[in-house]
């Protein structure tokens, strides 16, 4: 009886459903798309927010040929959730904890601003869980503690550290020896899994201290500049997904409040022109697009 019941309820929805969802009177599953005549895959890339490589990998798809009722699923970092604005909580705050940037944000919420208020409900992404800030938890605990005059930092510069190991002390005792007076050079050294973990930012006395680097020739870059180095030789091969991941997490964090508005971020080859190969021909250029 109870089962029948339940069968007779479940096909009830779903007649119900059938019919109401091409009038678009029934809320749409918000996890899936349904092909609809003339959508194309860029065009359902676009509508949510995502890249037609996500959907393919999240369907499988091996072309890019779709047909119309088929459902799509919308990767996870394409599924909004709500997330209610409680006291003393930023837009930068709110950004990390979900793993994503105030610039997408800002932009899915139609934000002009970063003012938010309390009460006020945000489009989110990744279905409203909080994603794990794993790589960037130590950095924002160690920026809580110093007090960041943002204006003073105009560029970030990405590096590669050019050898397989290593890790922030072992950089910072080689670059004492070579007569740096505050050690190591960069402010952050992000590990390969070797002498420190994979995609593990480190933070260097540099940006606890908040003090010029000497990672570049340039004085104007060194005096106004943050150096990331990647643990690794990049001319040889790609950095580590996680080295890769924390890169960005670490480049959106201080894109977003820790630098002067238009932070220049870019990579040492392009500072000192014709004296370096750094971060080598397997650095990630295209990541560092979204801030030009
Ligand atoms: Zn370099």
């Amino acid at each position: 009886m109870e089962y029948r019941r339940e069968f007779l309820k479940k096909s009830l929805w779903s007649a119900l459903a059938l019919w109401a969802a091409p009038l678009g009177v029934w809320a749409a599953d918000p996890t899936q798309h349904i092909v609809k005549k003339g959508d194309t895959l860029s065009a359902i890339a676009k509508k949510y927010g995502t890249s037609i490589k996500a959907l393919k990998a999240a369907n499988g798809l091996k072309s890019d040929t779709i047909q119309v009722g088929q459902k799509l699923k919308l990767p996870t970092s394409a599924i909004s959730g709500i997330h209610v604005v409680s006291k003393g909580e930023t837009l930068s705050v709110i950004a990390v904890s979900y793993g994503t940037s105030v610039r997408r944000l800002k932009s899915d919420n139609g934000l002009k601003s970063d003012l938010i208020k309390v009460g006020q409900k945000l489009k989110v992404p990744g279905g409203g869980s909080r994603g794990s800030p794993a790589f960037l938890a130590p950095v924002i605990a160690a920026t809580n503690r110093v007090r960041v005059d943002s204006n003073r930092w105009r560029y970030i510069v990405c590096h590669h550290s050019a050898i397989e190991a290593g890790n922030a002390e072992v950089y910072g005792r080689a670059h004492k020896r070579r007569g740096m007076e505050h050690g190591l050079a960069y402010h952050f050294v992000i590990g390969n899994g070797k002498d420190s973990g994979d995609g593990e930012i480190e933070i260097g006395p540099r940006w606890t201290n908040q003090l010029r680097g000497g990672h570049v020739r340039s004085t104007r870059v060194n005096d106004s500049g943050i150096g990331i180095c990647i643990v690794g030789n990049l001319q040889n091969h790609a950095p580590t997904r996680r080295q890769r991941q924390a890169m960005n997490e670490l480049l959106d964090f201080l894109a977003e409040g820790h630098t002067r508005r238009g932070v220049s971020v870019t990579v040492h080859k392009r500072v000192d022109k014709n004296h370096t190969v750094c971060p080598g021909r397997h650095f990630p250029y295209g990541d560092l697009d979204r801030f030009a």
